[in-house]
């Protein structure tokens, strides 16, 4: 069996997966916020109510060695994560970013499962990215292979502020509270997207962009944001197709129980 736990900004959630991909188990608790060694104690509890197997967790930073970076859950940045969870699970645990988690749950059976590439994009609380090639994510040699939502957002340049220190990044545009703060105004968001994505599929070009998270429900941006990305990719025809996540909130679980699979 596989376990997977979905650590977020609000819930932290376990599933189990038995060998064909089916559920058997799925719990969510609050997120302990800014404590620590709560935050271990809630993810052991899980998995031990979730029963044996391998465990794989997705955390909303990276794993730069032995110590959390890039969290926008920040009481978990310079933490040994990885040990202190095995020393409290006394389990060998896989953790890769939530967006990778996102990106490799929607490759090996949801949106992107009979493509090569695949480039998957959660835009919740935050913009993220990950890359999946062949079902195998690219982590990169700095763990920050696919981390779209902190490039400068192309053509804008209000000043915004980002978390990461920068200014107008990709996710202080794109993110759910961008798109509250800008009025849910869909024109200028469809806009802004196929400009971002469009540096994504000059670079990548991938089969499938697949969205999760808040804003990826409005269903417009399937079928408006492909009809203005044309001017940003350097081909006549782009035959990459924009589509919602099949196991929308549930796939950051899924990809970290697959973690085990790579
Ligand atoms: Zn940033």
């Amino acid at each position: 069996m596989r376990i997977g736990v979905d650590l977020g900004g609000t819930k932290i959630e376990a599933i189990a997966l038995d060998e064909r991909g089916r559920e058997t188990f799925r719990k969510r608790v609050p997120t302990p916020r800014g404590d620590y060694d709560g935050t271990v104690s809630a993810i052991a509890a899980l998995v031990q109510a979730a029963g044996e197997g391998n465990v794989g967790v997705g955390i909303p930073g990276a794993m730069a060695g032995e110590l959390v970076k890039n969290a926008n859950s920040n009481w978990l940045i310079g933490r040994p994560f990885r040990r202190d969870l095995e020393n409290a699970l006394r389990r060998e645990v896989r953790i890769d970013n939530d967006a990778n988690c996102f990106a490799l749950s929607e490759a090996v059976d949801g949106a992107g499962k009979d493509a090569r590439i695949v480039f998957g994009v959660i835009l919740g609380t935050g913009a993220g990215g990950g890359i999946v090639v062949r079902k195998q994510v690219i982590e990169g040699v700095n763990r920050i292979a696919g981390e779209w939502g902190h490039n400068p957002m192309p053509g804008e340049a209000d000043g915004r502020p980002c978390y990461c220190g920068r200014k107008d990044c990709v996710e202080t545009y794109l993110s759910g509270p961008a798109f509250e703060r800008d009025g849910r105004d869909l024109a200028r968001y469809h806009e802004r997207l196929a400009r971002a994505l469009g540096v994504v599929i000059n670079i990548l070009d991938p089969e499938v962009i697949v969205l999760g998270g808040g804003v990826s429900k409005e269903k417009s941006l399937y079928t408006e944001v492909p009809k203005l990305w044309g001017r940003y990719i350097f081909s006549r025809t782009v035959a990459t197709r924009l589509l919602p996540a099949v196991y929308g909130d549930a796939s950051g679980v899924r990809g970290a129980a697959w973690l085990w699979d790579e």
